[in-house]
């Protein structure tokens, strides 16, 4: 899989918000990033649940 580096500015709805466990980082990304940018840890929990 793919997995490019955040895109600033990329607003598209198709993208969730993980959040971290162990630091609480707020990342949006439309799967789960794996690892956290901040601690290293690979905890993310999705914050927002898809609408369908
Ligand atoms: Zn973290």
């Amino acid at each position: 899989m793919p997995h490019d580096q955040d895109i600033e500015g990329d607003t598209s709805d198709i993208s969730s918000e993980y959040e971290c466990l162990q630091c609480g980082r707020i990342v949006r990304a439309e799967t789960n990033p794996g690892e956290c940018k901040e601690c290293g840890s690979g905890d993310f929990q999705n914050r927002a649940k898809s609408v369908e």
